[in-house]
């Protein structure tokens, strides 16, 4: 069998969620809602399942999704997408991934990533044959190094992965930051594959579009999911923005790889994107506030914490409480003593690369308040 993927270990989610089941414990490590998604759009889908809508859906998704999500790109960037030759719709923004690196990405060819990175990366770029350059965010303010950033950028640069708002290290990327990096992709004449999954879940922070930035249009996939704008992350609805250059390409890859997505979900996710200001509003302003509970109750234990200005997660340093454990340990410990699951950061740095840092984990606030401060009483109470 392919000796990649057979010594590829299990997604850390699966493990630590298994070992969270395990121990009855309270799962702060894969980053899924405890909350149902809105009914009104689940309803939708329960509509169209009755009525009709199983068989296979066009190619590069339902024209009405594909509208909506050019509709949402004018509404929240200013951006101006034809949904006819612009937009294709993914089964899951990992599905978007993929076939955005299929599209632009051959063996042999360099690919900047920025560590901490999750964990689809690394093996999808692997399994194209593709040579990934890391670049590591600076502890304790993930500050993004330009020296190193600049570096990782040569001769045979194909593209970059941005992930902004980013897993696992909740960073939004500043307009400042983010015209060194259109500057070094302008210069190598290089792709982004723009991992926004987060876009909608940032805290008193815009989140940023890379895709908005001068002359930077033509060179971005923007990759939006469903499972994270509307709190369904076992829908697996996913859509990428690209110039018609592009997409065109992606829907090849999509086409191999997927061919068309669940049509009755796809209606859904039109509805769902369709929502007023007031929706999206509201949905960052609950994680904020679950963020907020969490955030403060690991200061009252010690725990320093990481910036945390979008996405589900915070990480924590583990140095005051791991006493000499490794992150690993540190989190297995927690799971069966604490009776709280979390994710080692370590897991998020390429195993090829250097050291990672070992003292760092990673929560998910994307839970209901009063989960939140159980799982800060148990932790206070093994601590
Ligand atoms: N990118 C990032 C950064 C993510 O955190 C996730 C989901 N956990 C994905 C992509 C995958 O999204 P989906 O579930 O829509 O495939
Ligand atoms: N993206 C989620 C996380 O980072 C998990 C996705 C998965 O389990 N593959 O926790």
């Amino acid at each position: 069998s392919n000796t990649y993927l057979s010594s590829l270990p299990t997604t850390v989610f699966t493990i630590m969620s298994q070992l969270a089941a395990k121990y009855d414990a309270i799962n702060l490590g894969q980053g899924f809602p405890d909350t149902e998604g809105p009914a009104d759009i689940i309803n939708v889908a329960a509509e169209a399942l009755k009525d009709n809508r199983n068989q296979y859906a066009p190619l590069t998704g339902l024209p009405e999704l594909r509208q909506a999500v050019a509709e949402s790109n004018r509404r929240f960037y200013g951006l101006e997408i034809d949904p006819a030759t612009e937009v294709v719709v993914t089964s899951g923004a990992t599905e978007a991934l993929a076939a955005c690196l299929m599209a632009v990405v051959e063996a042999g060819d360099e690919v900047v990533l920025i560590e901490p990175l999750y964990d689809t990366y690394l093996p999808m770029l692997k399994m194209i044959g593709a040579v990934p350059k890391c670049v590591r965010l600076q502890p304790p303010h993930w500050k993004l190094p330009e020296e190193e950033l600049r570096a990782a950028f040569g001769p045979k640069t194909k593209a970059m992965i941005l992930n902004s708002p980013m897993n696992p290290a909740g960073k939004v990327f500043s307009q400042t930051e983010l015209e060194l990096i259109a500057g070094l992709v302008k210069e190598h004449d290089a792709y982004v594959i723009c991992d926004e999954v987060y876009e909608h879940l940032t805290f008193h922070v815009k989140h940023i579009p890379l895709m908005t930035l001068p002359n930077m249009r033509e060179r971005c996939m923007r990759i939006g999911s469903a499972g994270k704008s509307f709190s369904l992350t076992g829908w697996k609805v996913g859509y990428v923005t690209a110039p018609s250059a592009l997409a065109s390409v992606v829907a090849k890859a999509h086409q191999v790889l997927v061919f068309a997505t669940a049509p009755n979900l796809q209606r859904a996710v039109a509805h769902g994107l369709n929502k007023d200001d007031s929706y999206y509003k509201s949905l960052s302003a609950d994680l904020e506030l679950r963020r907020d509970i969490l955030v403060e109750g690991l200061h009252r234990l010690g725990f320093e914490t990481l910036p945390a200005d979008g996405s589900y997660f915070v990480v924590a340093d583990t140095s005051r409480h791991a006493q000499g454990r490794t992150d690993v340990e540190f989190a297995e410990w927690l799971v069966e003593h604490a009776g709280v699951a979390t994710i080692p950061v370590s897991a998020f740095y390429d195993p090829e690369g250097a050291e990672p840092p070992r003292n760092m984990i990673r929560f998910a606030f994307c839970k209901k308040p009063e989960i939140l401060h159980e799982a800060l009483r148990r932790l206070e109470k093994a601590l």
